[in-house]
């Protein structure tokens, strides 16, 4: 048995909570509220990582604060907005505990699941995540998309990612270090916690309508966030593009070998001006998506070839994703 193992099996069960937050000032004093009377009610040594991710209003201060008079609270803080898939990874990066609960600050996750979540960690499983059985206070639009979306990308990835769930979930110490070994720069949450594999349960919840403040997100954040999880999880739109060309290549070839046989057979009346355009447009269109689609993959290569951190600290370098082997 290797010596990190050994120690692991000692240790007591314990457990941090990610906290990725951009500007939550008015929620944070009511979330940790509520989130530190469900830790006490777990009796785990537990540990709570705030990740600043850049904000701008006061909530740098009021985790200041709420470190003050709560010694389970850590702070991660970001040199900038990274994004909260970034944040998200800065936090798992500095969890050292048997298990990491991941949690949005504005309470559309409620707290009080943890002990549910934590109770099928204890039965073994490694991945138990929050499944949304209901979305309060969003518009019908979203819920539209959010349903075509995950249902589209479970037809096009190979891996199951499951529907109708979001970041919340209990990770234990082996998929948190799975997933901190993929330093992608695209980092499609919900996908790389399905890729990892390991035992995975759902836990099913009524997701509530956001505390205060407001979402981060518009619809061009979702369709982009959309086009990162077709494009990280599958290259099936390359596979269509071919088959689109080709099918549009062989009707062309089609037509021409038509319009021959007819010229030799009738002679040449030379119309057809309309259908010329129509064509060239068409095929001008299709290759210019095609080649879009290329690029929409060669850009994520380009990022990813740079091999740049995910983040940097304000103070510090970030934690090498490694050094999660020490023991908490
Ligand atoms: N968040 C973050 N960085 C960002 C955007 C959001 O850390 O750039 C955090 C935010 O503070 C919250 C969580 O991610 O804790 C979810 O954000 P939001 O509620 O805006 O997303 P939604 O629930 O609408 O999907
Ligand atoms: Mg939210």
């Amino acid at each position: 048995m290797l010596l990190g193992e050994q120690k692991e099996m000692q240790a007591p069960h314990s457990l941090s909570v990610v906290v990725p937050v951009f500007n939550e000032q008015e929620v944070l004093a009511d979330f940790h509220c509520r989130l530190a009377a469900v830790l006490d009610s777990l009796g785990l040594r537990t540990q709570v990582i705030y990740v600043n991710d850049g904000s701008t209003d006061g909530t740098l201060e009021a985790i200041a604060q709420l470190a003050e008079h709560d010694a389970r609270v850590v702070l991660v803080d970001l040199s900038r907005n990274f994004g909260k898939e970034i944040a998200l990874t800065a936090g798992l990066d500095h969890a050292d505990a048997d298990a990491v609960v991941v949690i949005d600050a504005d309470l559309q996750d409620p707290p009080e699941l943890i002990p549910e979540l934590v109770a099928h960690w204890l039965d073994g499983y490694d991945v138990v995540y929050a499944k949304r059985t209901c979305r309060d206070g969003e518009s019908v639009t979203k819920k539209v998309t959010a349903f075509l979306f995950y249902r589209l990308m479970q037809k096009l990835s190979r891996v199951r990612i499951p529907e109708d769930t979001g970041d919340f979930r209990l990770l234990s110490r082996r998929a948190v270090r799975a997933v901190c070994q993929m330093r992608e720069q695209h980092r499609f949450m919900k996908g790389l916690f399905a890729w990892i594999g390991f035992p995975q349960k759902a836990v099913p919840y009524r997701r509530a309508p956001r505390h205060a403040g407001a979402t981060k997100w518009n619809y061009w954040k979702l369709w982009n966030f959309a086009l990162e999880g077709i494009t990280s999880f599958t290259c099936l739109p390359l596979k269509i593009a071919t088959y689109v060309g080709l099918c549009s290549a062989l009707g062309a070839f089609a037509y021409g070998l038509y319009i021959v046989l007819r010229t030799v057979v009738l002679g040449s009346p030379a119309p057809g001006y309309p259908s010329l355009l129509a064509m060239v447009t068409f095929l001008g269109g299709l290759q210019l998506l095609s080649i879009g689609i290329i690029g929409e993959y060669l850009a994520r290569m380009f990022d990813e070839s740079k091999r740049r951190p995910l983040y940097f600290l304000k103070d510090g370098q970030p934690r090498d994703s490694l050094r999660l082997a020490a023991p908490f």
